[in-house]
Order: C-alpha cells, then sequence, then structure tokens
C-alpha cells in the first residue's frame, strides 16, 4: 500500500505538537508536549533547545502510536515551527553553546537602535523587507558570539552551526547530515535579500555573522533530508518546511494574491498573500517570503503582533484572574457594555505598525466599578483592536481585502470571534481545521510526496466552519477604535 500520511511537526512558542494527517488533510492523531519558558531577565525570553528536541521526538513517536501506524505508512514530514527563535551550536557534539533566543526577546534592541541611528535601517528594509527590530533572528545570533567566549572564534573557522528551529531540528533528524534553512524562516533573519534567495554579504558584516555558521537556504517543498531509522523506527522523508505563519497562510489555502489570514496564539500574525511582487509596505508592515515552491517566491506582506493569547495566559498566570485560559470568555461575559477600560498588551513592547521596544503595558481608563470582567473584555478587546491595526495598515497598502480568515488557539472563542468582525468591520471566516501551521507543513509535504498535485488542488480541502458577520454600525465600531488608539498613544515610549 502506497504510503498516504504525513507527520506534520508545530514546534510553537508554548508547546510542541505532532499531527499526523491523511490524504484528505484531515488530522488523525496528534500528540503534544508544554514548553517551558525560561525568563532570564525582564525583556528576555528563552527555550532549552535540547527539550526542544526530546519533546519533538516524543511527540512524534506518540502521534504515531496514537494513529496507529508505522513510520512506513508515512509518506514524508513536514516542519513548521515558531519563527526566529535561535540557536547556535557545536557542529562535532550537535550541542547547543547557550539556550535558544525567543523571537519575543528584546535583548538586541540596543544593537538594533544603534544600527538604527547609524543610518542602516533604509538598506536593511530594501534588501530584507524587514525592519531593525530584536525580534529577528540576526542580532540573536550575534549576542550569542558576543556573549559565549570563544565562540565567535569558532564560528569563523566553521566549528559552529546557527539555525531558527526547523533548521535545528532538521539536523538533529537527518544525525547532522543536512544544515538548511527553508527560505520563509530564513527570510526572517536580517541577513537575506529576499529579492535573490541568497543571504547578503553586506548584511551579515553588518549584523556581525560569520558566514560559515548559516545554512544552506531551501525551498520549502522538496527532498530536505531524511529522518534516521532510530527516530521512529523506519527513515522517513523530510518534505517541507515553513515558519509557523507561513505554513498557516497555506494551510489556508490563501494561495493567491489579495488574501489574507490572521492565526491567534501566543501573538497575531496577519499574512497577505502579494503574489510575485514584494510590495513594499508604506504603513510599517513586513515583506517577507510566503513561500518558495521550485525556486519560485511567492511574497507577502505581514503584520506582526507580539501579544495576543499571552495577554490570556498573563491574566491566568499573573494575574490570576482565571484558572485556565478558555475561562476568560466566562469572566468577559459578564462585562458592562461601554465600560470604557482599554488594555495595551506591550508587555514586550509593541509590534505592527508602531515598532515601539521600548513601550510597556498598561490598564486604562479604570473606574471605582472596574472589575475583572471589564480587565478581561478589554484584554480580549485588546487583540480585536490590534488586528484592525494591522487591517489598516494592510489597506493602507492598496490591498482590497474583503474577508479575514483566522486560525490558532484563541478562535475557538466565539464571542471574541464575533468582536473581532464588528472591531475590523468585515467578515471572519473559521475554517474547519483550526490546526493550520500543522496543515500547511503537512500540504508543503504532501505537495512533493505527490498527494496533492498543486497548491490550487489543496486549497479545494478548505472548508468553512463559521462566518462571523460584522453587527456593531460604524460609528461605535469607530468611536472604540479612536479610544483604543489614544491608550496607545499614552504608552509609546517615544
Ligand atoms: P502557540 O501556537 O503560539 O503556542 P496556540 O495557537 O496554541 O498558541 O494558542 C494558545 C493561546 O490561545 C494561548 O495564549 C491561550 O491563552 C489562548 N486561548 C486558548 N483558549 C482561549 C479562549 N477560549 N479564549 C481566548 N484565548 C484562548
Amino acid at each position: 500500500m502506497a504510503a498516504k500520511h504525513i507527520l506534520a511537526i508545530d514546534q510553537g512558542t508554548t508547546s510542541t505538537r505532532a499531527i499526523v494527517f491523511d490524504d484528505g488533510g484531515r488530522p488523525v492523531a496528534s500528540a503534544q508536549k508544554e514548553l517551558p519558558q525560561i525568563f532570564p531577565k525582564p525583556g528576555w525570553v528563552e527555550h532549552d533547545a535540547e527539550e526542544i528536541w526530546s519533546a519533538t521526538v516524543e511527540v512524534c513517536r506518540g502521534a504515531l502510536a496514537k494513529a496507529r501506524l508505522d513510520a512506513k505508512a508515512l509518506a514524508g514530514i513536514g516542519i513548521t515551527n515558531q519563527r526566529e527563535t535561535t540557536v547556535v551550536w557545536d557542529r562535532n557534539t550537535g550541542k547547543p553553546i547557550h539556550n535558544a533566543i525567543v523571537w519575543q526577546d528584546r535583548r538586541t534592541a540596543d544593537r538594533c537602535e544603534a544600527l538604527r541611528r547609524g543610518g542602516h535601517e533604509a538598506e536593511v528594509t530594501a534588501k530584507t523587507g524587514l525592519i531593525l527590530d530584536p525580534y529577528f533572528s540576526g542580532t540573536k545570533i550575534a549576542w550569542i558570539l558576543d556573549h559565549v567566549a570563544g565562540s565567535r572564534a569558532a564560528a569563523e573557522k566553521g566549528a559552529l552551526a546557527a539555525g531558527t528551529i526547523e533548521c535545528f531540528l532538521l539536523w538533529r533528524l537527518t544525525g547532522g547530515k543536512v544544515h538548511a534553512s527553508d527560505a520563509t524562516n530564513a527570510s526572517r533573519s536580517l541577513l537575506l535579500d529576499i529579492h535573490t534567495g541568497d543571504w547578503d554579504a553586506g548584511l551579515l558584516k553588518l549584523i556581525g555573522v560569520p558566514a560559515p555558521l548559516l545554512p544552506k537556504v531551501v525551498d520549502c517543498s522538496g527532498e530536505l533530508g531524511v529522518a534516521m531509522a532510530d527516530i521512529l523506527g523506519a527513515p522517513v522523508p523530510v518534505l517541507g518546511m515553513a515558519g509557523d505563519q507561513q505554513a498557516a497562510t497555506v494551510g489556508q489555502a490563501c494561495v493567491k494574491p489579495g488574501m489574507v489570514k490572521a492565526t491567534y496564539g501566543t501573538g497575531c500574525f496577519a499574512i497577505l498573500n502579494t503574489g510575485s511582487i514584494a510590495v513594499r509596505s508604506h504603513n510599517r508592515l513586513l515583506t517577507t517570503i510566503a513561500y518558495q515552491l521550485a525556486g519560485r517566491r511567492t511574497y507577502a506582506l505581514e503584520g506582526s503582533i507580539f501579544i495576543a493569547g499571552a495577554a490570556v495566559q498573563w491574566l491566568r498566570d499573573g494575574l490570576h484572574l482565571i484558572a485556565k485560559s478558555s475561562d476568560v470568555e466566562q469572566v468577559a461575559a459578564h462585562a458592562k457594555p461601554d465600560h470604557g477600560v482599554y488594555m495595551v498588551p506591550a508587555f514586550v513592547g509593541l509590534g505592527a505598525p508602531y515598532w515601539d521596544a521600548g513601550a510597556r503595558g498598561a490598564l486604562l481608563g479604570l473606574t471605582r466599578d472596574t472589575g475583572p470582567a471589564e480587565i478581561a473584555a478589554a484584554t480580549l478587546d485588546s487583540v480585536c483592536y490590534q488586528t484592525r491595526d494591522l487591517v489598516d495598515a494592510i489597506r493602507g497598502d492598496g490591498a482590497q481585502i474583503d474577508e479575514l480568515r483566522v486560525d490558532g488557539g484563541m478562535v475557538v472563542n466565539d464571542p471574541l470571534m464575533q468582536r473581532l468582525a464588528d472591531t475590523v468591520g468585515m467578515q471572519v471566516e473559521r475554517p474547519q481545521v483550526v490546526e493550520t501551521t500543522a496543515l500547511g507543513a503537512a500540504f508543503l509535504a504532501g505537495l512533493h510526496a505527490g498527494l496533492w498535485p498543486s497548491l490550487d488542488a489543496l486549497s479545494k480541502t478548505w472548508t468553512l466552519d463559521r462566518a462571523f458577520r460584522p453587527m456593531e454600525d460604524a460609528a461605535s465600531r469607530d468611536r472604540r477604535y479612536v479610544g483604543w488608539r489614544n491608550a496607545v498613544q499614552r504608552v509609546r515610549s517615544s
């Protein structure tokens, strides 16, 4: 019998998941493990890369066991990952020389500021489509080399390897045979020229990253490597690889120019497919690679918000207002209408379109009768307002968008989805499979395995679960939004 299943690895910020999909794009079985967060200092976030690796192996084996499948039944593996999170490891031993520095980490803010003051942002943006922000992986690599004794010299000699999580996992899966990053992940480094698809020598010098450290840049679908037999019981080819937001774009079948999706997990990321044109934003959105197939790049405009579901986690773990994330729905339901409370979740600064690393969070508009319900409602509202910021920026860059496809852990919350539709003033569409990130990785692998002949064919598997139509009148919507813009103004650092 031909192998017809795909194993998707989704290595996220807060958990590591493996999902087995069948050839209809349906999830068959999954396994998941929480990933501990390490906060060494305010604004710093790390992960233990060894923990990421052992969890990956564990959930892959777990998902296969639940699906009652042998590794031989797998046509291939697709990998998707939290982007920008950076690992540097020893090529000989395979051991990381430092904890992984997570995308949310702000420790290189000063370095980015110095580069900006040095007048380098225009060149960096023209080549990479990004802005000078600590979010991206390049300055994180440089930081590790500057802080681990002897590592810069070792890197110059080619003794070390650097990469984001997909690259580290591919290296480990292949027993150190393959050091490669796909074009989407590579495009988040400040080191890649997105117009040529190659590392740029000038940028490497500017950011301070020696070339011998870097992986080969490859397509998102193809023969990327073979996972060693001792990992899953038989050798399995790795056929797909993409950063989580790009994978979700494919999983949401946003494969035509003009289609847009927003994913609500720890952060929120809106991505607009712009086809073969790398559109330059005038509203501080990022230009990035959506996917690269057979050497051809499809581009996207992206709005990145650092804190979405993480604000709900803060209600749970910081304020102890709720016991579990889903409780937020019940608590917020009791908020007084027109409570006037705004929560700006700038815990790690503000992302698009503000890009203010120095901003910090705030609760505004408190009165004597403000209680947990209003704080919970304001927290959920902040997710909607931040989306409106992005939608306005995307429209400001000339795109006409009429509906928003949504996915991620937060979209199970129906009242939140309704509020989102009201706040952005357009239809919000939730698909049946909300694990679109993993699905996208499976699609990319399945494309190469021949399970789907084309992107068009796989987009036919997308099915709507529920559409949320805006019900609020425009005047009320805009009045609420003006309040948000004022609240943001109050927390800006400059
Ligand atoms: P990631 O992949 O970034 O780790 P997920 O896609 O798993 O995140 O989404 C989890 C996020 O969704 C968490 O931050 C959690 O607080 C939030 N969340 C989960 N359930 C709900 C809910 N019912 N309402 C609002 N937020 C929720």
